[in-house]
């Protein structure tokens, strides 16, 4: 279909959600300029986002504390879902086309042409952008994104579903795919009650891994266990819990952790708790913390540790397809745009459980 011919009417300003310098409060304005389909360049698309999942990162690109620079001023984002309302003139081969259910995930454009882009690791090309970060994201009603680029939702998996999958799904289940285990195995999830951890749970036993869930209270011990894990450790009365991984795991240890805490101590009690040759997945993004190791024996006991950064394309699709065939439940609250603001609050002082998609229709 030619993009001449769409029948879709493009308002000229929309909702959008904006910080105007790093660390000012997020402001929801109502009159913000809407990129027109005639100023599309070739490979670009417009996409009437339906909704948008809120991150942590989102907080950090908000306040600039990371070590990298965000634009100013920033429209944040980088789970959203929405349907293709025009593709820039010139554009050949687009693998998308209008009226298509897509994904913006946190990268935004990789070139497909680099070292990095042509060994797949996308999420790591030298011409990148970051949705929501160094392109305006996906706290607005209409987002401009990159055909090749953008995640093709299938049918199957509601739109706030398949949002909270765009970056904490991706994040886990790629760590996951290359921990370099096998069916059977053990899989350490601290957190697993958290945003990110129920879903590390669902893909670790869709895999066929098994299970341990670390998390605090009766709630998060109802939610893991619910899903599958098979056995729970509740941080706030165990003792000893490499003691506790050890003996659950007949004296040897697990075979990988997903560590997505921003604490320290997360990474070196991997250390003593994985057997012999296990990975320790690192894929927490905290401004600050150093990674405290043993070197000792992460060097004796062959440990590696595998820096994991969301995913590539092939990865999102493989996540999100996962998910439509019914194997994960995604457990979010929906809230209007409107509070995004008490939700950067809520964020920063540690009161969310979940995930929270924000409705932009
Ligand atoms: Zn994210
Ligand atoms: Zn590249």
């Amino acid at each position: 279909m030619s993009s001449h011919s769409h029948p879709i009417q493009i308002p000229k300003t929309q909702k959008a959600a904006i910080v105007k310098c790093s660390g000012a409060a997020v402001q929801v304005q109502s009159n913000v300029p809407v990129t027109q389909p005639a100023d599309l360049k070739p490979g670009e698309c417009l996409v009437k986002l339906q909704c948008t999942g809120v991150c942590h990162t989102d907080l950090h690109a908000a306040m600039g504390d990371w070590p990298v620079p965000s634009k100013t001023p920033l429209i944040g984002g980088h789970e959203g879902v929405g349907d293709v309302v025009a593709i820039g003139h010139n554009t050949v081969n687009s693998p998308v086309k209008l009226g298509d259910r897509v994904g913006i995930k946190w990268i935004a454009y990789s070139c497909l042409q680099c070292e990095q882009c042509r060994n797949s690791r996308e999420q790591n090309c030298e011409h990148g952008q970051l949705s929501g970060y160094t392109v305006d994201g996906t706290f607005q009603q209409y987002v401009v994104s990159y055909v090749n680029c953008v995640t093709p939702i299938p049918d199957g998996i509601e739109s706030a579903s398949a949002a909270s999958l765009l970056c904490a799904g991706l994040t886990v289940y790629r760590a996951l795919k290359y921990s370099e285990t096998n069916p059977g195995d053990w899989v350490v999830l601290p957190g697993a009650g958290g945003g990110l951890g129920h879903l590390a749970i669902q893909y670790a036993k869709y895999m066929g891994r098994r299970v341990i869930a670390i998390d605090g209270g009766e709630e998060k011990r109802k939610l893991c266990l619910s899903l599958g894990a098979d056995h729970w450790i509740d941080f706030t009365t165990c003792k000893d819990i490499t003691a506790e991984i050890k003996r659950v795991t007949g004296g040897k240890g697990a075979h990988a952790a997903v560590v997505t805490t921003a604490s320290s101590s997360g990474y070196s009690q991997a250390i003593d708790y994985l057997r012999e040759n296990g990975r320790l997945m690192a894929v927490g993004l905290p401004s600050k913390a150093t990674l405290d190791a043993n070197i000792f024996f992460t060097v004796f006991k062959s440990i590696t540790i595998h820096g994991s950064y969301v995913g590539n394309r092939q990865d999102a699709i493989e996540c999100v397809n996962i998910a439509a065939s019914g194997a994960i439940k995604v457990h979010y609250q929906s809230r209007p745009m409107d509070d995004l603001e008490q939700v950067y609050d809520e964020m920063g002082k540690g009161k969310i459980a979940g995930r929270i998609v924000l409705t932009l229709e």
